[in-house]
C-alpha cells in the first residue's frame, strides 16, 4: 500500500497535550474557585447561535463580526431538509465571544424577574477566523462573567478585583489593569463628534481600517494597533476629559473602590475595547509595560444592550478572560504551578494469560474503591512493566506472575523503596486501601511540616 498523507489539524487550532493540560487544569480550577467564592453561579451556553445575535450585539461594523465570524447557512448543508422553512434558524454562527449569548439567555430565561444583581459565569470555547499569530488562536477558551441589574460603581470595582484575584492567585505579578470611561448616551455622541472632527482633518495619515472606522465607529480609531496611526491618535481629544459629570462621578467612584480594595490600575485614555456595546467603564488586563500585546482579560459596562436586544432595560457589566493566553503567560514567564497529585496509586503488573485476567478484574475492583490504577497490557516482561509504573509515579505496584495466579496470591511492591510483600488475593484490595491511605496521610503531614517551617 502506498504511504498515505496524514491529516493535520486546521490552521489556528491546537491540541492540548498532557504536559500542557496540567496548566489548563490549574488555571481552570483557580478561575472556578475565585468566581464561586465571589458569589457567581456557573451556567453553560451553546457555542452556536443565530448569526443575527452577533450582528445586533457585538456590532456588524466590528472586525469580530465583519471579518472574523464563522458563519454557516445550514439550509445549504448536505442532506439538509430545512430549506427556506425558517430563514433565521438557517444562518448560524460559532460564537466569537460569549456576552451576546449571556444576554440572550438572560432575556430568554426570564431572569429579569430574579432578585438583582444576578452574577453568572461560564467557561467555554469561542471561534474567530483571524490571523493566527502572536498568541491568537481561531479556537480559544474564555472565562466569561456578567453581572446584571446594578449600575453602582462598586459592582465595576468588585468585578475588576475578581479578575485581579484570579491572576494574583496564579502568581502572575507582571500584569497591569487599564481602565477608562467611554461615556453614556448623554456624552458619548458628543465625544464621537469631537473625534470625527479631529480625525477628518488628519484622514490622510490614518490606516485603511481607520478610514472606514471614521465613518462607522470613530471611537475605535483610538484602539488601532497600526504603527501608522499612533502619532495621530496621541494628539486626539481625550475621552475622560469630555465625559459628562455623571460619568466622571461614576469613574471616580470605581477608582476609589479599587484603591480601597488594594487593586492597582492605570487610567488609560486610549482604551476603548473593540466592541460596539460598551459604555462608561471599560477595562483590560495586559502584561506589564506592554499595552500593545494581546489582553489577558477585558470587559466593560453595557447598560443599554439588554433593552436593545428586546429585554427590560437593565444595567449590566461583564468581562472575558482568555484561558489560552493565561496558560501561555504562565509558561512563557516560567511561573511554577502546584505539582499535580500522583495520578496513579496502584500499577498492575502481570505475566501470563491467567494473571492478565486476574489483573484486569482486580483493576476494576480497585477503581470502584476510588483507587486510581494503571496497567500496561502490551508489555511482556515484568521489568518493562515496572519501568512503566515508575514513569507514572505509581505509589505501589501489584505483581501477579504465573506462580501467583496458581496460588491465588499477589506481590505488593512499594515503589518508593522496592520493599515487597506477598498477600492472598482475597486480602489484596483491603491491604492496598490501607497502604494508600497511610501514604497519603504521610504526605499531607510532610507538606504541613514543610509549610510551618
Ligand atoms: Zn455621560
Ligand atoms: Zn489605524
Amino acid at each position: 500500500m502506498p504511504k498515505l498523507q496524514p491529516i493535520n489539524k486546521l490552521k489556528g487550532f491546537k491540541d492540548v497535550l498532557p504536559e500542557d493540560y496540567v496548566y489548563w487544569n490549574h488555571v481552570l480550577a483557580v478561575a472556578d474557585e475565585v468566581m464561586l467564592s465571589g458569589g457567581f453561579d456557573r451556567i453553560d451556553l451553546p457555542t452556536m447561535e443565530k448569526e443575527d445575535l452577533y450582528n445586533r450585539t457585538t456590532g456588524e461594523e466590528t472586525d469580530v463580526v465583519g471579518k472574523e465570524m464563522y458563519t454557516f447557512d445550514t439550509s445549504r448543508m448536505i442532506g439538509s431538509k430545512d430549506k427556506k422553512k425558517d430563514k433565521d434558524e438557517n444562518i448560524v454562527a460559532l460564537r466569537p465571544e460569549i456576552t451576546p449569548s449571556m444576554v440572550r439567555a438572560y432575556i430568554e430565561n426570564g431572569m429579569q424577574t430574579w432578585p438583582k444583581p444576578i452574577s453568572l459565569f461560564t467557561i467555554g470555547k469561542c471561534y474567530r477566523h483571524e490571523n493566527p499569530q502572536g498568541g491568537r488562536y481561531r479556537e480559544f477558551t474564555q472565562l466569561d462573567a456578567e453581572v446584571f441589574g446594578e449600575e453602582d460603581a462598586a459592582i465595576d470595582a468588585s468585578l475588576i478585583s475578581l479578575v485581579w484575584d484570579i491572576f494574583q492567585r496564579l502568581k502572575m505579578n507582571d500584569i497591569e489593569v487599564h481602565i477608562n470611561s467611554i461615556g453614556c448616551t448623554e456624552c458619548k455622541p458628543r465625544i464621537k463628534k469631537m473625534l470625527v472632527d479631529y480625525f477628518k482633518k488628519k484622514q490622510s495619515k490614518l490606516c485603511e481600517d481607520c478610514k472606514k472606522r471614521l465613518k462607522k465607529n470613530p471611537l475605535r480609531i483610538l484602539d488601532c494597533k497600526n504603527e501608522r496611526c499612533q502619532s495621530t491618535i496621541a494628539g486626539a481629544p481625550v475621552t475622560i476629559d469630555n465625559i459628562c459629570e455623571e460619568c466622571k462621578k461614576h469613574l471616580m467612584s470605581v477608582l476609589e473602590y479599587l484603591d480601597e480594595m488594594g487593586v492597582s490600575y492605570n487610567l488609560t485614555p486610549n482604551l476603548v475595547r473593540g466592541l460596539d456595546y460598551y459604555n462608561r467603564t471599560v477595562f483590560e488586563v495586559t502584561g506589564k509595560d506592554d499595552r500593545r500585546q494581546n489582553a489577558l482579560a477585558g470587559g466593560g459596562r453595557y447598560d443599554y444592550l439588554i433593552e436593545q436586544m428586546g429585554g427590560e432595560p437593565s444595567p449590566a457589566i461583564g468581562f472575558g478572560l482568555g484561558i489560552d493566553r493565561t496558560v501561555d503567560f504562565l509558561k512563557n514567564n516560567n511561573i511554577r504551578i502546584p505539582k499535580p497529585k500522583s495520578k496513579v496509586n496502584i500499577f498492575m503488573i502481570q505475566l501470563g494469560e491467567d494473571a492478565k485476567k486476574i489483573a484486569l478484574k482486580k483493576t476494576r475492583e480497585l477503581r470502584k474503591m476510588d483507587l486510581s490504577t494503571g496497567i500496561a497490557i502490551g508489555k511482556d516482561t515484568i521489568k518493562s512493566q515496572l519501568r512503566a509504573a515508575d514513569k507514572v509515579n505509581a505509589l505501589f505496584s501489584v505483581i501477579i506472575g504465573q506462580r501467583e495466579a496458581v496460588t491465588n496470591s499477589a506481590i505488593i511492591r512499594d515503589m518508593r523503596d522496592g520493599v515487597q510483600e506477598t498477600v492472598e488475593l482475597e486480602d489484596l484490595n483491603g491491604r492496598l486501601l490501607n497502604m494508600v491511605e497511610e501514604r497519603i496521610k504521610e504526605e499531607e503531614e510532610y507538606k504541613k511540616k514543610a509549610k510551618s517551617k
